[in-house]
């Protein structure tokens, strides 16, 4: 199924680690000024404020709070550090809930002083052991598969394969997982992964932004939809085509970027979400 062109903004939402020169306070008032109509506030964005007023702020400027970034880091090789992680994330559940999203993102780490069985288990342990604390808090808990150059140290879950048989393996409607085109627009299984994602009802998120060729830096080089080459709109169709309704979510790290007029960036990001996604 290919997607119909993108008419409006109204599934467009903007992460705030995308345009992190601007406080939460400035990007919420820029990004609803330019008619973006939902938020995903990462935890930095947080500090030093009162965060069920922040969700409040963000209701009255007419956004939707898509989700919370982001909750995760199992692994490790001591008790106490795991169970550290898991107290972390039951605070990130509990900042979800006063914040007013019913959403957090896992990225779900990784420790290079155990093997990546080990790592992916303690990950499997770690998000069943918050499924109590998430059903009671009605927040949902999305395991974002992160591309395998990060199977080091950032996340251990690195095909959606992997994500959607953790999410079926855990088996709550509380846990589902999070497509984000950077990490697995170059999986060859990745069409008929979001098929089962949509048939198990477990597609809680998608992320959007580009690969950019060649890429200069691991983790602070993505670029804005079109200047790079993941086919953004053809997943988009095999998302939407798996029931998937919900936001197109801007994620963007980038120094280049973040170094350019942010106004002016706010305008290419929304001209590539309507031309180039
Ligand atoms: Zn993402």
């Amino acid at each position: 199924m290919s997607a119909k062109a993108i008419t409006d903004l109204s599934q467009l939402c903007i992460h705030t680690i995308t345009t992190k020169p601007w406080n939460i306070e400035e990007a919420v008032k820029r990004f609803s000024q330019a008619g973006v109509k939902g938020i995903t506030v990462w935890r930095d964005a947080l500090e030093k404020r009162n965060v069920q007023d922040t969700g409040g702020m963000i209701r009255d400027h007419g956004m939707d709070i898509v989700s919370l970034c982001r909750g995760g880091f199992f692994c490790g090789t001591t008790r106490e550090s795991r169970r550290a992680a898991i107290d972390d994330n039951r605070r990130a559940i509990d900042e979800a809930r006063e914040l007013g999203t019913n959403l957090v993102v896992l990225v779900c780490g990784a420790d290079p002083n155990q093997s990546l069985e080990d790592s992916r288990n303690q990950i499997q342990d770690g998000i069943a052991s918050l499924v109590p604390h998430a059903e009671s808090a009605n927040v949902r808990l999305a395991i974002e598969p992160l591309h395998p150059m990060y199977a080091d140290t950032r996340s251990a879950i690195n095909t959606l394969r992997q994500a959607n048989d953790m999410a079926s393996a855990i088996g709550s409607r509380y846990v589902g997982v999070a497509v984000d085109v950077y990490h697995l627009w170059w999986d060859p299984e990745l069409q008929s992964e979001i098929t089962r994602c949509g048939m198990n009802n477990h597609l809680f998120a998608f992320h959007i932004c580009d690969w950019k060729v060649p890429t200069v830096d691991l983790l602070l080089d993505r670029g804005i939809m079109g200047e790079g080459c993941i086919p953004v709109k053809k997943i988009r169709g095999w998302v939407e085509g798996a029931g998937f309704a919900g936001y197109n979510e801007v994620e963007i790290f980038s120094t280049t970027h973040w170094k350019s007029d942010q106004g002016e960036f706010l305008s290419r990001i929304i001209d590539a979400y309507k031309n180039n996604s």
